[in-house]
């Protein structure tokens, strides 16, 4: 099977299937019946690094295909970039929620395990449908009617769009993709050399325009992103909206991934944190920070490019693929979570969702599942996120605080720092998600992911077709299929 037809097969075959389905349908007869070589001495047959999406749907199709895996995990939990912040009131999210109606590995794990998803609840933010948000330019005073206020010195067709609808509203301009691989067809070469910046002044953008997007980029400037990779990343969610609502999981996206790991046969140890990794075309072992070894007659790393590339590795790495590892970028984000004391938004008559160029970026209003409690979460992107790692946590809440405050006085007392989390400072994924510089995506794209002897590789970072969780899932099914192809021809 090739890649292509294996991405294929598992896209269309995925969509509302459970993982027992999509293994029996990947999986080649001979590789699960076929008996074991002796192998070197290795304590299972795959190894895989990291418990977030990626590695849990990789050792639940792995294990469904009747081979002893082992997941090891860095940090001191499950799931990566799947995090229920479950000690702040209301239950948000600090990574993924939003699960699209199109996830059919995402949600076929929800449905096996018993894991409900529910709609969001009212007034939820949204990649792609609207919702009313307050904005603020230059630090003036708030306002919901964007499209009429003075602040709003945007070109005269632009005026109605918000600076949430923006990118959105440029990018599907003349979208030159049909269907979300279509990404991947020579014709389409040149909008990957070319920047973000530039692909938006092609399509009209005004200079206010593109100082608004600057703002909101989550990429450190909008000429470090790839026009192409952002297209199509943007292509697939508009793609994916259109089957329907998208849902959330009830109890926290933790309760899924907890669920998977739970489903494995072999519990997962925590703080296994990669430190070396030596991979021979029949074996793959693994050293830890803490001295302990693992190994595997085979092995996938999930571990995100901003951390794998700093590991040593031991094997024949070829130069093209470590120069991918290098060139990959990772989005900024820091969300600074606020516990709500009373809503003030009552008593300004405002939205509590606000958009600023200021400092801090968003203040987005997370209703929540769990009564009386919704949660303000602070989101700063790209440039103006570098600027607050510098900050202590200290420092950092009491800006988010005073901004607040000062934009909407009804807000004083009413709300206290309750959770501060860094995703461009956070030692396991180091960025938000992955993504391409310009002229990156096409050069590197096919290389980026390829097997090192015995070692594989998955990650939302590897995603071909899909993105998110639901790309997380994409991608280790396909090493899932590289690999039990390589067994089964053993
Ligand atoms: C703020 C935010 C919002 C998002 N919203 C959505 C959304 O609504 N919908 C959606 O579909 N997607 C969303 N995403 C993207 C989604 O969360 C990711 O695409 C997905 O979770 C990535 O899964 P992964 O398994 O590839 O990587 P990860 O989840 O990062 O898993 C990698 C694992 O490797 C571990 N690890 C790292 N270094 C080491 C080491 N040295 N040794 C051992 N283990 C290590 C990590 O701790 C982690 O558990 C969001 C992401 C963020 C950050």
């Amino acid at each position: 099977m090739t890649g292509a037809d294996a991405t294929i097969l598992s896209r269309r075959g995925a969509l509302g299937a459970g993982t027992a389905a999509l293994v029996s349908a990947v999986m080649p007869a001979a590789a699960a019946a076929k008996p074991r070589r002796a192998a070197p001495p290795a304590s299972v047959d795959v190894l895989i690094l990291g418990a977030g999406m990626a590695g849990l749907h990789a050792a639940r199709m792995l294990e469904q295909a009747g081979l002893s895996v082992q997941v090891i995990e860095g940090s001191d939990r499950i799931g990566g970039r799947c995090w229920t912040a479950s000690d702040v009131p209301g239950r948000p999210e600090l990574g993924a929620s939003q699960i699209g109606p199109g996830y059919g590995r995402v949600r076929g794990n929800a449905a096996d395990l018993g894991v409900e998803l529910v709609l969001p609840p009212r007034g939820a933010l949204s990649e792609t449908a609207s919702f009313s948000a307050a904005f603020s330019i230059g630090g003036a005073p708030p306002t919901s009617d964007w499209a009429n206020s003075p602040m709003n010195r945007l070109a005269p067709g632009e005026k109605a769009l918000t600076p949430f609808k923006l990118l959105g509203h440029y990018l599907l301009k003349d979208d030159p993709l049909v269907d979300p691989e279509d990404w991947q067809k020579p014709e389409f070469r040149h909008i990957d050399v070319m920047s973000l910046r530039d692909y938006l002044l092609s399509k009209g953008a005004s200079p206010e325009a593109i100082r608004l997007l600057e703002v909101g980029t989550p990429g450190w400037t909008l000429d470090t992103a790839s026009a192409l990779d952002t297209l199509r990343k943007n292509h697939y969610y508009v793609w994916e909206g259109k089957n329907g609502p998208y849902h959330v999981v009830r109890d926290g996206m933790d309760a899924l991934t907890t669920a998977m790991a739970r489903s494995l046969k072999r519990p997962i140890p925590l703080g296994k944190i990669v430190a070396a990794i030596d991979a021979g075309p029949k074996s793959v072992r693994i050293t830890c920070r803490d001295g302990s070894v693992h190994s595997g007659r085979m092995a996938i790393s999930t571990i995100p490019l901003s951390v794998m590339k700093d590991i040593p590795i031991r094997g024949a790495v070829p130069a093209d693929e470590r120069a991918a590892w290098n060139r990959q970028r990772y989005y900024k984000t820091v969300y600074v979570m606020l516990k709500i004391k009373s809503n003030f938004w009552e008593k300004d008559g405002l939205p509590p969702t606000m958009w600023t160029d200021g400092p801090i970026e968003t203040f987005a209003y997370f209703p929540s599942l769990v009564p009386p409690y919704g949660s303000l979460v602070a989101i700063t992107n790209g440039a103006a996120s570098g600027h607050l790692d510098a900050l202590s946590p200290a420092a950092l809440g009491r800006l988010v605080i005073d901004e607040l405050v000062r934009l909407r006085p009804a807000a004083a007392g009413q709300v206290e720092v309750a959770k501060i989390h860094n995703w461009s400072t956070y030692p396991f994924s180091k960025g938000h998600i992955g993504y391409f510089g310009p002229g990156d995506l096409c050069r590197y794209g096919d290389i980026v992911g390829k097997p090192v002897g015995a070692l594989y590789f998955a990650g939302e970072h590897l995603c071909r077709v899909h993105a998110g969780i639901e790309g997380a899932c994409e991608s280790a099914e396909n090493a899932v299929i590289a690999l039990l192809d390589r067994l089964g021809s053993a």
